[in-house]
């Protein structure tokens, strides 16, 4: 390698080395948490640069957030002295996104297209649904849009779809409206990106030979996690000759719900005859209890491909664990370890809180959670739940602002056309849909012909709109916000609000997203294909300096390359409007007006994969919970929370605690759960015990013919002001009936099923139990006698 390149290599043990020097061939490294596949892919990386085999245009690579894909960038733009903004670095939707903007004729989609987020589209599919009298009893908004969804991902078009029963057939036909109206419109959802840049390859050869002649290398990592589609666009770009590392570790395989295939790792080996395989076992994360803990859990799977695990760091803490009586109280009991770690107290020296991770299930459960932190003044930040970019108030000034940029827009038309109110009523609104379907027009378009009162107050907001676009006229991004919140009139209403003031702060708060968008990001460029990416560094209107490099150091990077894309000849470029849109709906918002603090993170465990932290607290691990109910009536369900369970314990570096409660408040009821069984799944010797009541104890209340006391007890009362502190009572709730989740039992009437769920305690305890020949019912305990069997 060339002398430039071997610092790099000093940071890696041997097989991280071995992994990061292949030739340029095919490669899976296949290795669980913590064990440097991101390091060793960004590595390669920096390598195949520093060592002169490969210039920044010819690496693609995929990380799975954009977060990841910014701390890539940083951490490349650190090792070496290189132009990362023109890399194609970034999530599979966001490269999608590039890569149609670059050439949206061949797309067929306006320049300008905007991106539906997941609310976006849930709203487009109730719109057509309405139009079309479809029975929303019998074909739902919500399933139609993982309908679609899932089609997508298989990369069905509406013709692809085998439709055996007249369900069926409607569903199919609903999709092919649900294209058409965003085909009229000029929209497209997450899946449409992908689908619709692999046709794009796929049908255009030039195109695709230009793609493959330049990524001559294609690096992936979380490949656990791809679906069909993405893979398919993964050899789509790799085409015989271009070389594909893929890093990942099947026990993290977290998103087959969503239509993730851990079968892609095999048939990768298989379809692209991987001869390169490493397994990396040394752990750099975490400390061994914490190791040990992960390794024992996953070893209660059946599914895997197996692979060991070890660090050299000692043992560490013992991990902690913690039983509250109520969701509250473990709020509370967190709130307060949070504060003595910041403070020092029991650790080395202050943590700061950046470095101190709350993991749940389910967004829902951040509320509770939120609030406690809120309470005492312990600055957080949320990922995921409602972002930024998803407030009310902001999805509606986003959407004065698409129809600046694209009146056609039907959706942003019917969020704002009365918002704030000027007394146009479904009716009218009814008619002018009527009117705009009749014509083939959008609703914009179809106002002019409409009369009468209504009419007149359809043509104000378009014209207010038409003026605004006038106005904004080479405005600057910020000014043009400004204006908008001002002349839509959105200001004046939520200023007008009692409970306005939040709202009005979010919005000045979108101003100021603006503004950092342009200039930290230069508009932004991961967000946004600036055809200037196709014409070479010397189109960059920046300098090398201003991009906060050394002028003096080589840029590496390539010349123009010869075939210029088809819509990069006109140089048309994004409107810094239309650039920020994208960013809005791509960005995985992060709540902006917290961005600069030292703050706590929340987030779901889905959200922390790739992640890590000093100090982690895995909370509400209870059945129905997590393992989540849906998960529990099949293994697979199962496995697959198992291994999200690994994911949450592999985050911390030094302290994990996990926690859970008897009571919780879950939409709007109480709910009692019984512990998780991963407790019962970890190492003892791993394990510290916060709470009195004592493993073994918990243990023999599972176990038959251990003796239950027989008096009956009084249902939980919730205690929303228990002390946190106070010891907790040993359980005194344990099950007469002897039954926990997962066991198979026998009912006279409806025969053997298998328990799901418990709720309640003494006589109000139920059982929620799947029959597979009566399906899944509750059941009182004190009257359905259940047998357990085996
Ligand atoms: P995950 O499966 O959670 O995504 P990973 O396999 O991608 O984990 P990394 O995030 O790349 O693992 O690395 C885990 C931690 O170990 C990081 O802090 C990384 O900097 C550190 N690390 C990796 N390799 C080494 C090494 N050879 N020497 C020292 N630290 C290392
Ligand atoms: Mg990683």
């Amino acid at each position: 390698a060339a002398p430039g390149a071997s610092p790099l290599l000093q940071q890696l043990n041997d097989e991280q080395r071995a992994a990061v020097t292949l030739p340029p061939e095919h490669a899976l490294i296949l290795a669980g948490a913590g064990s440097g596949k991101t390091r060793v892919l960004t590595t390669r990386i920096a390598w195949l640069l520093a060592s002169g085999q490969v210039t920044p245009g010819g690496v693609l690579a995929v990380t799975f957030t954009n977060k990841a894909a910014k701390e890539m960038m940083t951490r490349l733009g650190a090792m070496l002295p290189v132009n990362v903004r023109g890399m194609w670095i970034g999530t599979f939707h966001g490269l999608c996104n590039r890569f149609l903007r670059a050439h949206f004729r061949l797309a067929n989609l306006p320049q300008a297209f905007q991106i539906l987020d997941t609310q976006d589209q849930l709203s487009a599919i109730k719109r057509l649904v309405k139009q079309h009298n479809v029975d929303e009893e019998r074909f739902p908004p919500k399933e139609l849009q993982w309908y679609i969804a899932g089609c997508k991902e298989e990369g069905m078009r509406p013709k692809d779809v085998p439709a055996r029963s007249e369900d069926d057939r409607r569903k199919v036909e609903l999709y092919q409206l649900y294209e058409e109206q965003c085909q009229r419109e000029g929209v497209v959802d997450f899946g449409e990106l992908m689908l619709r840049s692999y046709e794009l390859l796929r049908d255009h050869e030039p195109v695709r030979e230009h793609y493959r002649r330049r990524f001559r290398h294609i690096l992936i990592d979380e490949f656990q996690d791809t679906n069909k589609l993405q893979y398919a666009w993964i050899k789509m770009f790799a085409g015989e000759q271009n070389a594909v590392f893929a890093v990942g570790d099947d026990d993290q395989s977290i998103y087959a719900f969503r239509g993730a295939r851990v079968g892609n790792m095999a048939d990768f080996v298989r379809e692209f005859s991987v001869r390169r395989q490493i397994k990396l076992e040394q752990n750099y994360r975490s400390f061994s209890n914490i190791l040990d803990s992960a390794n024992t859990l996953i070893s209660h799977n059946k599914h895997r491909l197996g692979k060991d695990l070890r660090t050299d760091q000692g043992p560490g803490e013992p991990v902690r664990v913690y039983e509250a009586p109520t969701d509250l109280a473990e709020a509370q009991w967190v709130v307060e370890e949070i504060r003595h770690l910041v403070r020092g107290e029991g650790t080395a020296g202050g943590v700061p809180r950046h470095e101190i991770a709350i993991l749940y299930r389910n967004n829902a459960q951040s509320r509770v959670l939120e609030t406690a932190l809120f309470n005492v003044g312990v600055p957080y930040r949320v990922y995921g739940g409602l972002r930024f970019f998803e407030r009310a108030e902001i999805k509606h000034a986003l959407a004065y602002l698409r129809l600046l940029e694209n009146p056609r827009d039907d959706t942003s038309f019917l969020r704002v056309v009365n918002f704030p109110p000027r007394g146009i009523g479904a009716r009218s609104l009814e008619q002018l849909q009527d009117a705009a379907r009749a014509a083939g027009c959008s609703l914009h378009d179809a106002v002019s012909a409409t009369t009468g009162k209504a009419g007149a107050n359809l043509g104000g907001f378009v014209a207010r709109i038409d003026v605004l676009r006038e106005q904004t006229e080479g405005l600057t991004l910020r000014e043009i916000i400004q204006l908008m919140l001002e002349q839509s009139g959105l200001l004046e209403h939520y200023r007008a609000e009692r409970d306005g003031a939040d709202r009005v702060e979010n919005l000045e708060e979108l101003v100021n997203a603006a503004e950092s968008f342009v200039t930290q990001e230069g508009f932004g460029r991961d967000a946004v294909a600036l055809p200037v990416d196709e014409l070479g560094p010397q189109t960059l209107t920046q300098s090398p300096a201003s991009q906060g490099l050394d002028p003096r150091q080589p840029v590496l990077d390539e010349p123009a390359p010869d075939f210029v894309a088809p819509d990069a000849e006109t140089g048309e470029t994004l409107s810094p409007l239309a650039a920020f849109l994208t960013h809005a709906a791509l960005e995985a918002g992060d709540n902006q007006a917290q961005a600069g603090q030292d703050a706590v993170q929340l987030m779901t465990v889905h959200a922390a994969k790739g992640l890590e932290f000093d100090c982690v607290f895995v909370t509400g691990l209870e059945e129905g919970l997590f393992p989540s109910e849906r998960s529990m009536s099949d293994r697979d369900g199962v496995e697959e929370e198992r291994r999200l369970m690994y994911v949450a314990i592999t985050r911390a570096r030094k302290r994990l605690y996990l926690s859970h409660s008897q009571a919780r408040m879950l939409h709007g009821q109480t709910r009692y759960n019984v512990r998780s069984r991963f407790f019962d799944e970890l190492p003892e010797h791993t394990l510290k015990w916060l709470t009195p009541q004592g493993r073994a104890g918990a243990r023999s209340a599972f176990g038959f013919g251990s003796g239950y006391p027989t008096t009956r007890q009084p249902a939980f009362q919730r205690e929303a002001d228990a002390p946190w502190n106070a010891p907790v009572p040993p359980r005194k709730t344990q099950p007469e009936h002897g039954l926990r989740a997962g066991m198979k039992v026998f009912h006279t009437k409806f025969g053997e099923g298998k328990v799901q769920t418990l709720e309640g305690s003494g006589e109000d305890t139920r059982a929620q139990v799947n029959f597979p020949r009566h399906g899944v019912k509750w059941l009182a305990l004190s009257v359905a006698k259940l047998v357990p069997v085996e």
